[in-house]
Formats: structure tokens, C-alpha cells, sequence
């Protein structure tokens, strides 16, 4: 059996969903599938937009009604027939969505989050069934909120992997044998029935966590570019498709920002051999990339990008030197404030780290830390790296642009610089 995740992208109108009619009548025609879907185009940012209104007790209902006539109008254009049954399946998410929302209070805002945000992968995956029903693919719809069980860390669930691998390795392979099986991306059930995300493009996570608990052959992740590229067609200039990497090597590139994949997808994957495949939803017939377990001596240098990023560095108040001591109350600092480090380096009365800007946490660091360090900042700027990097790519991309600080190994560059003018790169 085979998984297959389709993006919001594949799904944001009426030709995509035909597409995805097509993809599945045409490729792997013979083999067991689970289908996961996320949120429909922009849904998931237009759902949180409406939840801050709500939250914050500003007018929502025009933000509500454009989400529900967004879906109305896709939904009309695929099915004539008023009196089909996805009408009255979305016109109770939307009711459901409403009560919601009317009843959101001013605190506990990421575990309404969940609650509120998750109803864009019902209606997404409600329409992609229906769909494929009435296009002679019959299947099953899946609340994946009964077999994927997270723990309550709101918006960034944690899986309890033994019972959900339990569930699905025990109630799906029987569907599975009648007929494909659609659910959700992105979301999960807690133990007392409430729902949980799993962070922000997640989708690809629990389509691995399908795969890796039902031993797929295969992963499929449908995007709209050609395979995994060696940077970001959106901010470089020249970019070369992989045929093949191995996992380590995504999970890397997953690690240093790269956005093709979600960090988490890799992991599940590479414990049991499983491919994952990223292919053209325009073109299904073209090879694309596979993530496997491969070796390559060398593979074309890969360039990543992480923008608005803050170099904070801490010098002893009394020019002593940096010691383990004080090593300890930074990296612990930086950990309760949920700053994750990007890049460190430490110097005799300096350390340095280049972290994600968000103030309010950044605020709370340096209250926290302002009595034993004098704290310095800069920002915003750009954090760039090269994986495999050799002297031309290195040469060409630091061309030109102020580097505050660098870092090399042996096969990854990493440099701080001033945003350049010159984009993309
Ligand atoms: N719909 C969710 C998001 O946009 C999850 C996903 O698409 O992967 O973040
Ligand atoms: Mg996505």
C-alpha cells in the first residue's frame, strides 16, 4: 500500500481537485492507497485571521462568510446538483465553525487554535471524497482524529506514536483492502476527544506518520514544483532538481530551514526504509525525487535561506571570560524562551547566536538575563547556508554582502549578513 499527500495548492480549485482525479486514474492504478489532504489554497491563514478577530473581539463574519464562499463556489462548480450530500456536509462544518467561534473567550487562544483551525482539513478532505465518489473512485473518509492520537501541546501536538501506531495498523488495513482511504493532514485527537495541530504545514508529518505506521511501500508528497530543488525557486535565481538524496541529507536541509519539507516528515520515514517521493502534481509522469536511502559521494550544493533572524551576543559585565557557568545560564535562558538556536559561536568574552526574531520572547530573554550579561543585538538579517558547499557557489552567493558572522565545516557554510538589496540571490 502506498500513501499520497496533497497540498493546499493541489486542492485550491475546482481544476485541482479534476487533477487529482487524474493523478489517481492514471499512476499506481492497482495499489492500496491513504490519501491525505490539507486545507483548500490560503484556508489555514484565512482561518487563523478569523479566529484573531474573533479572539481579539472584532467584527469576523466577513472573513467567515469569504472562507465559506470560497469553499461554496469550488463546491458548486464540482457538483451541480444541489441536492448533493457535501452540501449538507460542509453546511455542518460551517455551523460548527460558527458556534466556535461565538463562543471564543479571551484566554486558552492555542487550544481554540486547534479547535477552530483544523476545520479546514475536514472541508477539504470532505469535498475531495465526496469528489471522488461521484467520479467512480469510491473511499473512505477517515476522521484521523480517531486513529492519530496526540498528547494537549496545543498547536504543536505530540504524537503518543504506540497507540496511534496501534490504531492504524489495526483498523485501517481491512478498509484499505475495499477501497482507498481519505483523511486529514495537519491535525490530530487527544485522548479526551479534543483536537490538536501539529504545526503549521504539518500535513506532510502526518502523511509520514500514516506511512510509517501502516509499513507503506511508498510516500508520495504532490507539490507544485518538480522534486526537491537545491534551493528555493522563490528566492534564488538558479536552481537544479535532486533525482535522488539520501535521508540524512533532507532531514539536514529540513533542519537548516530548507521549506520543501516539513522537519518533522523525514525521521518516521528513514526508521523503516520508507521512499518518499516528491512529485509535480502538473506533471505526474515525471520522475521528481526520491528521498531514500541512497549514497552519494557528492551531490550539487544546496542553498538555504532563513530570513528575519536576530544575532544576539552576550559579553561578561566584567570582561571576564566566558565560562561553562555562564555557557549554562544562556543555553538555559534561550530554552525556557523557546528561542531555538540557528548558528552559535563563542569568542574569549563573547557568545553569539543567531536566532528567529520574535520579540516578545527576545524581550523576556533579555529581561531575564540583563543582571549577569551585557546583551547586544542586531537585526533584522539574513542567516544563509550551503550545504555542500565548494569556492564557486561559496564565492558567488557571498558576493557583495556584509557577513557579521561565518561558520564552516567541512561540508556546510553558514553566514550572518545584512539583508542585500539583490533578490533574489
Ligand atoms: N493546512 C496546514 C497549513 O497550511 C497544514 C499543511 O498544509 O501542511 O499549515
Ligand atoms: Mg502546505
Amino acid at each position: 500500500m502506498i500513501v499520497y499527500k496533497f497540498g493546499g495548492a493541489s486542492v485550491k480549485d475546482a481544476a485541482a481537485f479534476r487533477n487529482i482525479r487524474h493523478i489517481l486514474a492514471s499512476v499506481a492504478l492497482n495499489e492500496e492507497k491513504l490519501i491525505v489532504v490539507s486545507a483548500m489554497g490560503k484556508t489555514t491563514n484565512a482561518l487563523e485571521l478569523v479566529f484573531k478577530q474573533a479572539y481579539q473581539g472584532q467584527e469576523y463574519r466577513h472573513t467567515f462568510a469569504e472562507i465559506q464562499d470560497y469553499h461554496l463556489q469550488i463546491v458548486r462548480e464540482l457538483f451541480p446538483a444541489l441536492q448533493h450530500p457535501v452540501y449538507a456536509a460542509l453546511h455542518q462544518q460551517f455551523a460548527h465553525l460558527r458556534v466556535l467561534l461565538e463562543q471564543v473567550q479571551p484566554h486558552d487562544f492555542d487550544r481554540q487554535y486547534d479547535q477552530i483551525i483544523s476545520v479546514g482539513e475536514l472541508l477539504s478532505s470532505l469535498v475531495l471524497h465526496h469528489f471522488l465518489d461521484q467520479q467512480d473512485l469510491p473511499n473512505h473518509w477517515l476522521d484521523c482524529r480517531d486513529v492519530l492520537r496526540t498528547d494537549e501541546t496545543w498547536r504543536e501536538g505530540r504524537v503518543d506514536w504506540t497507540w496511534t501506531e496501534q490504531q492504524i495498523s489495526h483498523r485501517l488495513p481491512a478498509l484499505l483492502a475495499e477501497k482507498p482511504i481519505i483523511t486529514q493532514g495537519f491535525i490530530g485527537g487527544t485522548a479526551q476527544g479534543a483536537t490538536t495541530t501539529l504545526g503549521r504545514e504539518g500535513s506532510d508529518f502526518s502523511a509520514a506518520i500514516f506511512a510509517y505506521c501502516l509499513q507503506a511501500q511508498s510516500l508520495t508528497i504532490w507539490k507544485d514544483v518538480p522534486g526537491l530543488l537545491n534551493a528555493d525557486p522563490k528566492l534564488f535565481r538558479e536552481t537544479v532538481r535532486y533525482e535522488e538524496i539520501a535521508y540524512q541529507e533532507a532531514i539536514e536541509m529540513a533542519y537548516y530551514g530548507a521549506s520543501v519539507i516539513h522537519p518533522k516528515t523525514v525521521q518516521p520515514l528513514a526508521k523503516r526504509c520508507i521512499p518518499l517521493y516528491v512529485k509535480s502534481f502538473l506533471h505526474p509522469q515525471e520522475p521528481g525525487t526520491v528521498i531514500w536511502n541512497c549514497q552519494h559521494d557528492r551531490i550539487a550544493p544546496s542553498f538555504i535561506l532563513k530570513q528575519n533572524q536576530s544575532l544576539l551576543s552576550f559579553h561578561t559585565k566584567d570582561f571576564g571570560f566566558i565560562s561553562e557557568q555562564h555557557l549554562s545560564s544562556i543555553f538555559q535562558a534561550l530554552s525556557r524562551h523557546r528561542l531555538k538556536i540557528n548558528l552559535m559561536q563563542n569568542s574569549a568574552i563573547s557568545f553569539s547566536t543567531c536566532v528567529d526574531t520574535d520579540e516578545p520572547r527576545l524581550e523576556a530573554l533579555k529581561a531575564d538575563l540583563a543582571e549577569e550579561f551585557q546583551i547586544l543585538y542586531n537585526q533584522p538579517l539574513h542567516l544563509f547556508t550551503i550545504k555542500n558547499y565548494d569556492q564557486p557557489s561559496l564565492d558567488k552567493l557571498t558576493h557583495g554582502k556584509e557577513i557579521l558572522l561565518e561558520q564552516r565545516s567541512r561540508q556546510t557554510f553558514q553566514f550572518v549578513c545584512r539583508p542585500t538589496q539583490e533578490f533574489p540571490h
